[in-house]
């Protein structure tokens, strides 16, 4: 199996996609280069899981589809990171309230060292989450950090990517009191564009997730002022 992560790079500026390719070769990726909207999702869902991207850089301007049409599409079938290519900066609030479960914006023109520095961030982000939790099983709840897959006594929970690592975050450390700001940091790398209210909407998500499964329990305890804990009661 090959270990070096597989980068896949959605645009079709073939000036900027060339660019970038050298870069993250030069880093030591391989890359695969689409630039077709519509040839994304078949070619994402042809791949083995070995061979599954582990990291999207996505356009959003793009022929055949837009990139905010797949960014959702490929929340359903990839826990990869991805990294949107935006071409405004203004426009990074206005996509942050659509909630596409990105991971990331970066905004164009880019230096490809930036967008090099963003992927190893966020490769490495990965990395730290496939180290082995404390035992969580007597709350039943079970995290599987390999495939972002988490259960609940058993039975499937379903969540985004964001909502996995807010959960493996706090339920690492259940007691600990978690400020906005250090589960901001621990959610994304660059949080310079994300405000306390993204926090407050994926742990409200969280907990209704939770509760449709376990309607009697409560896992995440808001602390007045001061942020959220994991604890069961
Ligand atoms: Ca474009």
């Amino acid at each position: 199996m090959n270990t070096t992560p597989l980068i896949l790079l959605v645009e079709d500026e073939p000036k900027i996609a060339r660019l970038l390719e050298d870069y993250l070769h030069n880093a030591g990726y391989r890359t695969h280069h689409l630039d077709d909207g519509l040839a994304v999702l078949p070619w994402v869902q042809a791949q083995t899981p070995a061979q599954t991207p582990d990291l999207i850089l996505l356009d959003i301007m793009l022929p055949g589809r837009d990139g905010l049409t797949l960014c959702r599409e490929l929340r359903e079938h990839s826990p990869a990171p991805i990294l949107m290519l935006t071409a405004r900066m203004e426009e990074i609030d206005r996509l942050l309230g659509l909630e596409l479960g990105a991971d990331d914006y970066i905004c164009k023109p880019f230096s490809p060292r930036e967008v090099v520095a963003r992927v190893k961030a966020h490769l490495r982000r990965i990395e730290r989450l496939k180290t082995p939790l404390p035992d969580t099983s007597d709350s039943g709840l079970k995290l599987d950090l390999n495939g972002y897959r988490a259960s609940l006594d058993g039975q499937a929970l379903d969540l985004t990517p964001v909502e996995f690592r807010l959960l493996a975050t706090l339920s690492a450390q259940p007691g600990r009191v978690f400020s906005r700001d250090q589960l901001l940091d621990r959610l994304y790398d660059d949080h310079r564009v994300v405000t306390d209210r993204t926090v407050d909407s994926h742990i409200k998500n969280l907990r209704r997730k939770l509760q449709s499964l376990a309607p009697q329990r409560e896992f995440i305890h808001s602390v007045y002022g001061v942020g959220y804990r994991f604890e069961e009661g």
